[in-house]
């Protein structure tokens, strides 16, 4: 182990290698809830990892890879980015960590193509402003704003606030460049176009691959004109239900929103203090009147499936509390209890079933204190179903309360995991979800990652169990 490390020191120099206890401590977890109950409630130490590099180039990143390989696989390489995965597909313990957060540079803003180069280890945060100050963005909004990189947006395919009007992640990618697993640098296309039909689609190799496949080291993404004209407002209905089949209705009409979250009266009760489900929603683009036309237009949809109309307030409070994870945090934490949040996926013919499934399976599991779900993310088949769980801090309770969630996902027609991925928490029941072709995933991994030094050594996607 010792001389692996010595290898990398030699070859990087000894500051872009940290073996410090300080250094490990700070990798050793990422925001998986799982570690941090372990950690701050459990008073448990979480295992460290054996050393982070802190590459400064791309030349750096591939050297360290090819140096593990030369070593042969065996220690799993974990990409650190901004660690803010909430399924310990950044927990660094065992592993050797690569921070690439100094590759950090806006190489080019082309305002006329509309696209940014950046590199992967840019804070999204910095790049946005970036972008704002010429009157662009990324229009991708996570709640994890201030935390994530773009490499680790794209590693885990992120969605954002606004996906239903711009896209997820996957939709901005015109190019990226990665480091293979065995050290190769390369473009995924000389060329950035808007579309191309040279061949498979390349960049879904990467997209959600959670540093399996190769680092990503540079994106090309496509940016948007910030929006000029903006109307929102907030709806209550008698039943959850009927709010589903507004989304919908809204969704074939191509009344499009920018930003619509239907909220269950469990949440609704929680964040406006309304015991009634309650739809925030919003719709921008660049002319006051084409926005009040689908404003209004929206408006009648609505109130025709039952909506009643609440106010502005809902989505303000929405718009200016929607960053505060700390406080949410130590609210749960001051009543003795933990949390995580499960977002899964599913057409809108199974969301009832999904909702209902999932509260019907839970509400058995012993620990569990609440269970809470918003509907956003929305898409002319379906949408995504987000929910938070508190429950007492027992290590059993929560992978009961997983086991239990995931099951009745599937059972009723949906998918396991909307945006956050797979990590060290899902693995077990990806196969589960996408039966034979976990062949593919697996044959794809070997021929790029023949020594198999990416990750994989943790256990994700590929647990021995599958
Ligand atoms: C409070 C909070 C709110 C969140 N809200 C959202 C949300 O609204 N929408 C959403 O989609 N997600 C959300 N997430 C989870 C989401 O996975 C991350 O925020 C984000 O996508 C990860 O970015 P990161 O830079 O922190 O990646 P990390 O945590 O550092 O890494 C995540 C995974 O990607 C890999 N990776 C990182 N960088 C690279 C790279 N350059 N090349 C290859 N692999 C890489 C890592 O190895 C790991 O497997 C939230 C998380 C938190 C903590």
């Amino acid at each position: 182990m010792q001389d692996i490390i010595n290898k990398l020191i030699n070859a990087l120099g000894p500051n872009k290698v940290l073996t410090d206890d300080e250094n490990l401590s700070r990798y050793a977890r990422d925001f998986w809830p799982l570690l941090m109950m372990r950690e701050q409630v459990l008073h448990e130490k979480i295992p460290k990892p054996l050393a982070v590099v802190v590459p400064g180039s791309v030349n750096d990143i591939s050297l360290t890879l090819r140096i593990m390989n030369e070593y042969g696989g065996g220690i799993p390489i974990v990409v650190y980015g901004g660690g803010s995965s909430v399924t310990g597909a950044s927990m660094g313990s065992g592993s050797i960590i690569i921070d690439i957060t100094r590759l950090n540079k806006v190489l080019n803003i082309d305002t006329y193509d509309l696209t940014i180069t950046v590199e992967a280890g840019a804070k999204l945060r910095d790049v946005e402003a970036e972008l704002n100050s010429m009157g662009f963005s990324l229009r991708h909004i996570p709640q994890s704003f201030n935390y994530a990189t773009i490499g680790g947006l794209i590693a885990t395919m992120s969605s954002g606030q606004y996906s239903t009007l711009y896209g997820n992640v996957e939709d901005a990618i015109l190019n990226l460049e990665v480091v293979l697993p065995t050290g190769e640098v390369i473009w995924l296309r000389r060329n950035t176009v808007p579309r191309a039909s040279t061949g498979p689609s390349l960049k879904y190799l990467f997209v959600g691959s959670e540093g399996m496949l190769g680092i990503i080291t540079k994106a090309v993404l496509r940016i948007v004109p910030l929006p000029k004209s903006t109307r929102y407002g907030s709806f209550t209905f008698n039943a959850l239900n009927d709010g589903i089949k507004v989304l919908r209705e809204l969704m074939i009409r191509r009344l499009v929103p920018a930003v619509a979250r239907l909220y269950d009266e469990y949440e609704s009760s929680i964040r406006f203090g309304v015991a009634k489900p309650t739809l925030i929603i919003s719709f921008e683009g660049y002319y006051d009147n084409v926005i009040g036309v689908m404003w209004n237009e929206a408006r009648r949809v609505i109130e025709d499936y039952g909506g009643e109309y609440a106010g502005e307030d809902y989505f303000e409070n929405w718009l200016s509390s929607r960053f505060n994870v700390e406080e949410e945090i130590d609210r749960v934490k001051k009543l003795g209890l933990w949390f995580d949040t499960i977002e899964v996926a599913g057409t809108w013919s199974r969301l009832p079933q999904i909702y209902a499934g999932f509260r019907d399976a839970l509400m058995r599991v012993e620990g569990v204190v609440a269970i809470m779900a918003h509907i956003s993310h929305l898409y002319l088949n379906g949408a995504c179903i987000y929910f938070t769980v508190l429950f007492k801090p027992i290590i059993e309770t929560y992978w009961k309360l997983w086991d239990a969630a995931m099951n009745a996902v599937l059972v009723n027609g949906g998918s396991i995991s909307h945006h956050h991925g797979i990590g060290m928490l899902r693995s077990k029941w990806v196969g589960k979800e996408l039966g034979d072709a976990v062949k593919i995933v697996k044959l794809i991994k070997n021929a790029l990652d023949p020594k198999s030094v990416m990750n994989t050594k943790s256990g994700m996607f590929f647990p021995d169990n599958l």
